[in-house]
């Protein structure tokens, strides 16, 4: 690199995950304007056609080999095209899930669900018919009418997750759908946009969303963090976003997910609510509210993980601390006991109440 120029963190950050060589993509997806957009963001990436964006075997296959994975994460995309257009009702994180317009993540967190569906690695693919999915959002919004009772979601607008299967963040550096989904909702009165994210993309700050979407910063203590939230924004740099984010027009709300319970947990997430106290402007605590979201984890998403984070998994998975709950697809889950569970929520609520007492939660379980 020449002595003159030294990269802006937004490129450093976007080559820091993603340097894209590979792209398969259903060939709708390719002839459609979005497609056409993210091929121009990435053009030395040879393209690959492919039937569906569900049907890529190369990508499946890397449950053991992490190098493998994150290198897919980075090196690869996908191009597909949405095709049934749901919202699904919802009632802890937002009133709706709206259709997705990516899934995957080029984050690699240690106990996310996400990566499970692609193959392990699981990258980004993006959903290229965004005008249909904000053209059945406007009609969908306007189906609810105005929302007749506060709800702990809002106490008048109709909440939609936008980043269900994804991390907004982060599909924003890949194309523009966010700032669509952003746009769109700035124009609806009734309703707002809502995602949570571990990465902070201060792209966004430019979008003038006049308070229709609401952003969820993912916050643990960093000594957890360090060890579980692989390929993220470090906490500090989230916590420091938040009041740029309430000032760029932004409703920012704090997701404290996954609370791991261990040694010092107590002691550590006070510290952090002291840090929160500290250092968020008036304004941000003011319009500030969190959702608390007890750990759960997975049989074989631990037996994974094993094989190349170790480290992790003594956060993880805690037997003398969890019980087993078979999963609506069959699948192995655990979760804190009952009485474990019961005791963390209210004592996590009581740290909050004594540190950060300006700080509505919206909902503990
Ligand atoms: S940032 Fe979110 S979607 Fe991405 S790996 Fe982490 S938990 Fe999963």
């Amino acid at each position: 690199m020449g002595a003159a120029a030294s990269p802006s963190p937004v490129h450093t950050d976007l080559s820091r995950l993603l340097q894209v060589r590979e792209i398969y993509a259903e060939p709708a997806a390719l002839e459609s304007a979005r497609g056409r957009d993210v091929l121009a963001r990435f053009p030395t990436a040879q393209v690959v056609e492919v039937p569906s964006h569900w049907k890529i075997p190369e990508l499946h296959g890397n449950e053991g080999n992490v190098e493998r994975w994150v290198r897919v994460k980075t090196e690869t995309l996908v191009l597909g095209v949405k095709k049934s257009l749901t919202a699904r009702e919802n009632s802890r994180s937002s009133n709706w899930i709206a259709p997705s317009t990516a899934n995957g993540c080029a984050m690699a967190c240690a106990y996310c669900y996400v990566p499970r569906r692609k193959g392990y690695a699981n990258p980004i693919t993006v959903f290229t018919n965004i005008e249909q999915i904000t053209g059945y959002l406007r009609r969908h919004v306007a189906r609810q009418g105005v929302k007749a009772e506060p709800d702990q979601c809002d106490p008048v607008s109709w909440v939609y997750d936008i980043g269900e299967n994804s991390d907004c963040s982060v599909d924003a550096l890949v194309s523009d759908n966010v700032a669509d989904l952003v746009a769109t909702f700035r124009e609806l009165p009734t309703a707002k946009a809502s995602f949570a994210t571990k990465y902070v993309n201060r792209q966004l700050l430019d979008l003038d969303p006049q308070g229709r979407t609401r952003v969820r910063f993912s916050l643990m203590p960093d000594a957890d963090a360090r060890v579980v939230d692989v390929r993220t924004s470090r906490v500090p740099d989230r916590i420091a976003a938040v009041d740029d984010f309430v000032e760029a027009g932004y409703e920012v709300h704090l997701n404290f997910s996954p609370v791991i319970l261990r040694e010092g947990w107590e002691a550590d997430w006070a510290a952090l609510l002291r840090q929160l106290d500290d250092e968020l402007s008036p304004a941000a605590k003011a319009q500030a509210a969190a959702e608390v979201i007890m750990l759960t984890h997975n049989r074989d998403l631990h037996e994974v993980n094993l094989g190349w984070h170790p480290k992790a998994e003594e956060l993880l998975w805690r037997p003398d601390l969890q019980q087993p709950k078979r999963s609506q697809n069959g699948q192995w889950n655990v979760r804190y006991r009952n009485d474990v569970k019961r005791a963390g929520v209210t004592r996590l609520q009581e740290l909050i109440a004594a540190h950060a007492p300006w700080l509505r939660v919206r909902y503990a379980f």
